[in-house]
């Protein structure tokens, strides 16, 4: 099972090799599946993406089918049959099929697509130059009937559907940094539909410009090992602010980190208590600038009593929750944050999608190998420590993953990777436990002590 997870690993953090990169101004033919691409030279085409391009067909046509069969069983049309019976080649699920915009097409990437229950994609660009090449697809495509070409702002587009005609799903693929496009976009989607974001901007997310960062996001990203599950988590936090100020709340499907840049796939429903929730999916996080050691503020705690479990009741938490010098290293700490830290993952759909995705797609390996690590990822617990940060800190070679996995499994925790490091350890065992390992293998291997003067776990 760990050998098996590891060249899950492998897959998973394999990354396409850079091919067809269209530097010059002449117009270029792309193929990418059964799709005919063709750009004027100055439109963006990034074939490093085929992967982001082929999961996201994979869950949109995942998500498609659950959410028709959703929208068919509240209406009521198929209370009588079996939710599970309803295929995808039903007519009532044909003529109810979803509408999709791509807010930034720049090339119409989605052409060669075939969604099971698709009505309509609307393929928008605010450049001219852009238009026309997708104008030219659609028709070199022979998908008239089902893609249409737009010419407009994306957040204008996206305002004169907040009230009537919104989209089922909402595809943000923005070069750098997504948050403007925001507050549109949660307002022009359906009940129950899909926002798919995606963020380039990774210095800034990562921790390289907590003050740009803040003004972009609302958050103060941290310089640490786990700076892109943070990333991830920052993005999340981001857009439910944003839905909040609607009534309306996410619930994220799928979180990936990927190559140079983070996804996001989140549903968006409605509902004002329901947003009161969102202060407990929020914490601070306190970060050891000495050990890396870190350690959670929720913004709120939810309590509920022992007779009416079903009672909720929402309160402020006390803190600090860390003191002022760390007690493992003594060093002081830095406060990053707010983050969402509620799951990042569905796991009944990342199933879904892994069961579902195709063999066709150019990068299948990949996408199953990422989606198998998402699967066996820890859903509750934020964040991880990495193994040769560990080892680092307290100056020790660096022991084979299975004996720090197979330590925190003995002394009664669980710990899995994350798809985003090799050498992940996610895990709810807390920080005391994690430093008495290390000092336990500190123990065993130190033959010889490097010399430092600054202070850590072991001293
Ligand atoms: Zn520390």
């Amino acid at each position: 099972m760990f050998l098996n997870l590891q060249k899950l690993q492998e897959y998973a953090q394999s990354s396409m090799e850079v091919k067809n990169i269209n530097n010059s101004n002449e117009p270029q033919l792309i193929t990418e599946g059964s799709a005919k691409i063709t750009t004027s030279g100055k439109v963006f085409y990034n074939p490093v993406q085929e992967f982001n391009r082929d999961l996201s067909i994979s869950i949109i046509t995942t998500f498609s089918k659950r959410y028709t069969k959703e929208n068919l069983i509240k209406s009521n049309k198929k209370s009588t049959k079996n939710y599970e019976n309803i295929s995808s080649t039903d007519t009532s699920i044909q003529d109810n099929g979803i509408t999709i915009l791509e807010a930034l097409s720049a090339t119409v990437y989605v052409m060669q697509r075939k969604y099971p229950v698709l009505k309509k994609i609307v393929a928008n660009d605010i450049s001219q130059t852009a238009v026309r090449d997708i104008k030219n697809n659609i028709v070199d495509n022979n998908v008239e009937d089902i893609v249409e070409a737009s010419h407009c702002d994306a957040t204008m587009l996206m305002y004169q559907h907040r009230r009537e005609k919104q989209f089922d799903v909402i595809d943000l693929d923005p070069y750098g940094c997504p948050s403007i496009f925001l507050d549109s976009s949660v307002q022009a989607i359906k009940e129950g539909g899909l926002l798919l974001v995606t963020a380039t901007d990774m210095a800034v997310l990562a921790g390289n410009s907590p003050e740009t960062c803040y003004s972009k996001y609302g958050s103060i990203p941290l310089r640490i090992k786990s700076c892109h599950e943070m990333a991830l988590r920052i993005l999340l936090q981001c857009i439910e602010a944003h839905a909040n100020r609607y009534g309306r709340y996410i619930v994220p499907l799928i979180s990936l980190s990927a190559d140079f840049y983070i996804r996001v796939f989140v549903r968006i429903f409605s509902g004002a208590h329901k947003c009161k929730f969102t202060t407990s999916k929020l914490s601070y996080v306190y970060h050891c600038t000495g050990c890396d050691t870190f350690t959670l503020q929720p913004l709120g705690i939810l309590k509920t009593k022992e007779k009416q479990q079903n009672v909720v009741k929402f309160s402020i938490p006390t803190g600090p929750p860390a003191s002022q010098k760390c007690v493992h290293c003594g060093h002081p700490h830095h406060i990053g944050g707010p983050i969402w830290t509620a799951p990042l993952h569905h796991p009944d759909f990342v199933v879904d999608v892994l069961n579902t995705a195709s063999e066709n797609l150019a990068t299948f390996r990949r996408i199953q190998g990422v989606l198998s690590v998402i699967k066996e990822e820890l859903m509750d617990t934020p964040l991880y420590y990495t193994l040769e940060k560990l080892c680092g800190t307290i100056h020790v070679e660096t022991p084979p993953m299975l004996i720090i996995r197979s330590a925190i499994l003995n002394a009664g925790y669980r710990v899995s990777f994350t798809h985003m490091n090799r050498t992940s350890i996610k895990t709810d065992a807390p920080s005391n436990v994690i430093w008495d390992i290390m000092r336990c293998w500190e123990k065993k291997t130190s033959c010889f002590k490097k010399k430092t003067y600054r202070r850590h776990p072991c001293i």
